[in-house]
Formats: C-alpha cells, sequence, structure tokens
C-alpha cells in the first residue's frame, strides 16, 4: 500500500496511536511528511495528550489524510511530536499478541503494550548505560546421562515438536512429579532449539525462581540467558530489549511479563509450574501469560512445553480434547523416590508449649531428628508477620484496618499492626479501641514468631526465614537461599515464596504447620489449589540422596484433598469428581468466567453502578436464550481495599463470543454512567 503514502508532499499523514492510558482504541494524529519513512508500526512516537505529551505505538500503516474517518474533524486533530529511532521497536508477533490479548481481555490496547514495553525498555526514561551483556559467555557444563523415562517423555516431546501445524498451537503439557528431572528435559530442548537457530522462552511462576534457573540455564547451554522481570532496573531493561530483539540474546528466563519479551525468531516456550495461579497478572491489564504463550505459539510456530507435577484442569482438559500433547515423567530422580506424607491430626496430638503456633510435639521431634541427622528441614506457614491479629480477651474485638475489610497482622519486631492489604500501620494498642479492655492477645503464629520460637525450642537450632518482609531485593532473596543451601541454617521458614520449584538436595523434612487455611478460601478451584499447593511443598523433600518425610499438621485430617495427599484416594479419582462438577456448574474449564467489579468510596454507589449493569447484561442475555448466566451483584469477598468499597458480578458462558458481547455492553453501560468497571476474564478466583 505504499503508493498511498504521498511523498515528496507537505500533506501530513494520519497515524493510528495506542496510548497507555486507560482507553478504549487508538488515537489518530498528524504526520507530518517527512516523517512517514521513519513512522513504523510498532515504532513509537511521542503525542501531546490532554495536557501532556505521551509515548505510544504507530499501530497501523500510516494513511492519506483523505481516509480521515468520518466524525473526525482535521481541525481537531494534533500532531506527532517526535518519532523515536529503532524503527519497529516493538516486533510484529508481539504486536499481533497484544491486539489479541486487548480483544480477549477487553483491555485497552495502549494499556497492554505498556505491559508489555515498558518505556524503561524504549531507554525512554533512564539514558544511563549499563553493561548486561559485558562479561566472560558462560561455560556449558556437560548435561547428565538422560535417564530411561526422560529419554522416553523427550522423544516424545520431539515427536510433537516435528509435527507440522501451520496456524495452530502446538503445546505439549509434561507431567512430572516433583524432582523428575522436568527442567533437564527443558534444557536438553532448549539446546536443540538455539541448535537451529531460534530463540528460546523460559516462564517461571514467581520472581524468586529466575536467579536459580537463569544460573541453571546458562550453564546447561553455555550461552548468556537474559533476565526479565518487573523488577529490572531501566537501564538493564532497555539493554536486554535492544539484545533480544536484534538476536544477540536468545534465552530468556522471566516471570509472566515476559510472555511479551521481544525474542528473534522464536522457537521454544516453556512454561515451568503452569498450574500456578501468578500467571495471572490481576492488576491494572490482566491477562493469562499461559494462555497468551499458546497464542503466541500459534502467531510464530514456537513450541510450548507447559510443565507441571500438578497441572491445572484447564490443561488436562486440552489433553483429554487431543488439543495438547502429553509427556509424563512418573518417577523421581532421587532414590529415595517421592517423600513419605503424614498428616498430624492437631485435635489428638500433644501440643508444643511456649509457641502461639499449634506445634504438635511430633512435628518438634521430627524437626530435631532431622537436623540431628544433619539433614534441613523447611517449614511451611501461611503468614507473615508474628500472629495473625490481635484480640480483646474482654469483648472479642480485633484490630482491624481502617481502610480496608481485614484485620491487621501483629509484627512483634517492628512494634506494629500491619495491614497486609493496602499496607497501613499502626502501634501496638495498650488498650481495646472498643471496651477499653487491656488484655490484648495475639492470635495464632506468623514466620516471625516462629522464627523466635523454634531456637528456644531446639537450642542451637539455626533458622532462616523467607518472605515478603524479608525479601526486600532480588539480592536479598539470593542470599537467603544460598545460605540455605550452602547449609548455613538447619531450617528454612516461609510463606507461599517457599512452595515453588526450589530444589534443595539437603532438605528432608517439610512442615506445613497448618494445611486447614487452604480449604477455606471461598472459591471454586480451593480444592484444586490447596492440592496443588500441598504437593509442591511435598515435592520439596528428598530431592537429595536421602528420601524425604513430610508432615502436615491439621485440624481437618479426613479433608478429601489430604486424604489424597496421603495417598487414600487416588488423584486421578479426587480430579474426576472436581472436573464433573466444574462441568456440571460450566465453570472452566467447560464455560468461561468474567468477574465485573464496581469500586466506589461508597458501598451503596458502588452497588447501583453494578445494578445498572446488570440490568443492561440480563436483557442482553434473555434475548440470547439464556446462553449467559448473570450471578450478583454482591459485595466483593474483600469488600473494601484501601478505603474503596467493591462490588462484584460474574458472568458465565460456554460460548466465548456471547461472554465477550456482554462484556462489551457492560463497558458501554459504565462508559456511558462514567464510573469505574474493572474487567477480568478467566479470573483466577472469584471470591
Ligand atoms: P524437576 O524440574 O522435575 O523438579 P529437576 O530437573 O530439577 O526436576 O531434577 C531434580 C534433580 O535431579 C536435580 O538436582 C537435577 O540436577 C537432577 N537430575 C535430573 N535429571 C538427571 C539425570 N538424568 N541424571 C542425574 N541427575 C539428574
Ligand atoms: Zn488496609
Amino acid at each position: 500500500m505504499d503508493a498511498l503514502i504521498p511523498t515528496p508532499s507537505a500533506e501530513p499523514l494520519l497515524v493510528s496511536v495506542a496510548i497507555p492510558r486507560p482507553l478504549d482504541g487508538l488515537f489518530s494524529y498528524l504526520l507530518p511528511s517527512e516523517w512517514a519513512e521513519k513512522a513504523h508500526v510498532g515504532g513509537w512516537v511521542k503525542v501531546p495528550f490532554g495536557r501532556k505529551e505521551m509515548h505510544g505505538f504507530v499501530m497501523e500503516k500510516p494513511k492519506a489524510l483523505s481516509e480521515l474517518p468520518a466524525g473526525l474533524e482535521r481541525s481537531a486533530l494534533k500532531a506527532v511530536r517526535e518519532v523515536g529511532a529503532g524503527g519497529a521497536v516493538v516486533p510484529e508477533d508481539v504486536l499481533q499478541l497484544c491486539r489479541w490479548a486487548s480483544d480477549y481481555y477487553r483491555a485497552p490496547i495502549g494499556e497492554i503494550l505498556n505491559a508489555a514495553v515498558p518505556s524503561a525498555a524504549l531507554g525512554l526514561k533512564n539514558k544511563k548505560e549499563a553493561r548486561t551483556l559485558a562479561g566472560p559467555e558462560p561455560v556449558a557444563t556437560p548435561p547428565p546421562r538422560l535417564t530411561g523415562i526422560q529419554e522416553a517423555a523427550l522423544q516424545e516431546m520431539e515427536r510433537q515438536r516435528n509435527l507440522q501445524a501451520p496456524g495452530a498451537a502446538r503445546v505439549c503439557l509434561l507431567h512430572g512429579v516433583t524432582g523428575s528431572g522436568k527442567t533437564e528435559l527443558y534444557l536438553e530442548l532448549a539446546r536443540r532449539t538455539l541448535a537451529e537457530g531460534k530463540s528460546v522462552l523460559l516462564l517461571v511462576p514467581e520472581i524468586a525462581l529466575t536467579p536459580q534457573l537463569h544460573q541453571r540455564f546458562e550453564a546447561g547451554l553455555g550461552v548468556r540467558v537474559g533476565l526479565w522481570h518487573s523488577a529490572l532496573a531501566d537501564g538493564v531493561r532497555r539493554d536486554q530489549f535492544a539484545a533480544l530483539r536484534s538476536g544477540q540474546l536468545r534465552v530468556v528466563v522471566g516471570a509472566r511479563s515476559a510472555v511479551f519479551a521481544p525474542l528473534k525468531d522464536l522457537g521454544l516456550i516453556v512454561i515451568d509450574e503452569e498450574h500456578d495461579s501468578t500467571y495471572k497478572q490481576e492488576d491494572r491489564v490482566r491477562y493469562h501469560a499461559r494462555d497468551l504463550a499458546v497464542v503466541r505459539s500459534k502467531l510464530t510456530g514456537a513450541f510450548v512445553v507447559l510443565g507441571s507435577a500438578t497441572p491445572s484442569l484447564e490443561s488436562r482438559e486440552r489433553v483429554r480434547e487431543g488439543r495438547y500433547g502429553l509427556a509424563e515423567l512418573k518417577e523421581r530422580i532421587a532414590a529415595g523416590g517421592l517423600p513419605r506424607v503424614e498428616l498430624v491430626d492437631l485435635k489428638e496430638e500433644p501440643l508444643v508449649e511456649g509457641t502461639q503456633a499449634a506445634l504438635a510435639q511430633v512435628t518438634l521431634d521430627a524437626i530435631r531428628d532431622t537436623v540431628a541427622q544433619g539433614g534441613q528441614a523447611m517449614v511451611f506457614l501461611n503468614r507473615r508477620g508474628f500472629a495473625s491479629f490481635l484480640i480483646c480477651k474482654d469483648c472479642g474485638e480485633v484490630a482491624g484496618c481502617p481502610d480496608c475489610s481485614i484485620s491487621l497482622t501483629f509484627h512483634k519486631r517492628r512494634a506494629q499492626l500491619k495491614c497486609h492489604v493496602c499496607g497501613h500501620f499502626e502501634g501496638i494498642p495498650d488498650q481495646c479501641p472498643k471496651c477499653q479492655g487491656l488484655d490484648l492477645l495475639p492470635i495464632g503464629a506468623g514466620t516471625e514468631s516462629l522464627e523466635d520460637d523454634l531456637p528456644r525450642l531446639l537450642e542451637g537450632l539455626r533458622t532462616l526465614r523467607l518472605d515478603r518482609d524479608v525479601v526486600t531485593s532480588a539480592s536479598r532473596l539470593d542470599s537467603i537461599l544460598s545460605d540455605f543451601r550452602a547449609g548455613k541454617a538447619d531450617v528454612l521458614l516461609g510463606t507461599q515464596m517457599l512452595v515453588k520449584g526450589h530444589d534443595f538436595p539437603g532438605v528432608t523434612l517439610v512442615v506445613v504447620v497448618l494445611a486447614d487455611g487452604l480449604f477455606r478460601w471461598p472459591d471454586f478451584r480451593a480444592p484444586e489449589r490447596a492440592l496443588q499447593v500441598l504437593t509442591q511443598v511435598a515435592g520439596r523433600a528428598g530431592r537429595g540422596e536421602h528420601p524425604g518425610r513430610v508432615l502436615i499438621q491439621t485440624f481437618l485430617p479426613e479433608h478429601p484433598v489430604l486424604q489424597v495427599v496421603q495417598g487414600n484416594t487416588s488423584e486421578e479419582e479426587f480430579l474426576g469428581q472436581e472436573r464433573e462438577l466444574r462441568e456440571l456448574l460450566g465453570y472452566p474449564p467447560f464455560g468461561r468466567l468474567a468477574r465485573l467489579r464496581f469500586e466506589d468510596s461508597a458501598s451503596d454507589t458502588a452497588r447501583a453502578h453494578a445494578e445498572k449493569v446488570l440490568r443492561e447484561v440480563r436483557r442482553f442475555s434473555e434475548t440470547n436464550g439464556g446462553s449467559l448466566e448473570v450471578l450478583g451483584p454482591s459485595e466483593a469477598f474483600l469488600e473494601k481495599a484501601k478505603g474503596i468499597f467493591r462490588w462484584d458480578a460474574l458472568l458465565r458462558s460456554r460460548d466465548i463470543r456471547i461472554l465477550q458481547r456482554s462484556l462489551s455492553i457492560a463497558k458501554e453501560v459504565a462508559a456511558v454512567g462514567k464510573f469505574s468497571l474493572q474487567i477480568d476474564v478467566d479470573p483466577h478466583s472469584v471470591g
């Protein structure tokens, strides 16, 4: 369509730009004709927007002014101020991926692009030099000889990798128990992909896991590996962006936003722990990195490996439907095999005195014995801080956050009560604010209190703690993990952060202080997630030469999930029941969900907005023979956060197009009424 560009002519062109603002659609600007050659699709421009100047991306080839869309006056158009250097900085496949995500998640394209290509990556923010690619090249260490089981799984994946399926996604679920050698297979596939001149993207669920895998990949592949996550310094991000874009850097390890990394000739995408909920970005721009990886496979032909010991019901269903391939690793590499799992019934077992945590004597004994035998233990607790809350013994009042509907967490060392939602903190009161009672009692235990208690209960015990209060930087995290690996502590105490993927061969005991919280989440995925978390936690034990032991403390030993963990019920049977229930109720993977969230500083207003939108959506549903279910509105599980009230509604349909049309209607109503509406397509939880 080059003929459309009238060069050389004084007549400016028309260019459509995506702006990083929560507004739908593209914005039209005038492009001075002398810049016509410089403005590439996927390139950035600086434009006036409102009273500000912003950067945006050119989304379409500039057009002649005569093609001005109806309703737009030339005099209303402003001109592009600057055309960024570097041409099409966003590669074509990433641009298409963003378009797809914008459409599917009903999110403004400019915001998606901003998440995909942060301004720092363009060098717009910080012009300082960074030398990420300097230093000696990593040296490859020879890979281990694969076991027969690994070899068989590799061959199956290789067969799938070589299937021709133009325009379709090529995805293989690698279902392998914890410690079965999945990572070695990722490495082997990566070597082959690099040998073919293509690049490799590895996604991990948590920034905390990137250093470990980064190191393993550099050593395993003998090439420099990029790191990609939201906490990168600006200069580093910019240099990596350029190195990936040019093909100089061909492997990258990153968290969910790396699904947008501008790798050249992408050949392989690995999603480690594919079931993990952190792949779903839940604030601002909502997207699921695993699902986008599958879309990117369609766009680029890259082969996708979804690795997990506990695959999501969604991915299992795709395998069942024949849309994804399957490769399995049913045994551990380590001689000791999978760890032994024991339940500790807190109703029956004698408890240890002198700690707020419900800690059974047998559990404490197990820690002591493990350490005495030269082993290490990991103790998993779902709660940061010292205790979960401060309760008044006289009236039962619990200290709550003034801005959120949640109780404050007691942090003893900082002498603070802290809100884990908004960060509000206050001093520890002497008196109950309600009844002036003086007997305020911290209830429950957090990581901080156990860190205090354990060395008192077991003299000489050396502990390390891993949670968001301690891990304030990537280097801090690195040092805690490497200290533990080096045996500088006997026990690593931690929250969720500790669960995933870590490979500590010295760990022979894993303790779950209280499993019960996992079952209480008001969500249809709660049982599945509880099983995943417990399996993952258990999977940290016995990865070296010594067999592992797992103690799960609970007040609910008969819970179905614990029956599976213990091996009394098979996983297949349990998941089969979950699957049936989901099918019956039209939950994913059988139906699609979208959550609408209405926020306002007044609860009634938020509710009224919700009702206004739902009226229209219900009307639409009726004209569609009820193929769309509309649930709500109801107060959100966390009904107030940061001083803002939240009302939710849930839309459910087996037809994605119906669901998306209903979302368009909802957006329209909110736009007309000028109120806030947040849409979450495929919400991870509906609680
Ligand atoms: P997963 O990713 O399934 O948790 P890993 O790939 O981390 O498993 O393997 C678990 C442990 O076994 C690691 O310490 C790894 O180095 C080791 N390992 C994996 N495959 C082999 C092999 N073929 N021979 C020897 N050791 C192996
Ligand atoms: Zn708060």
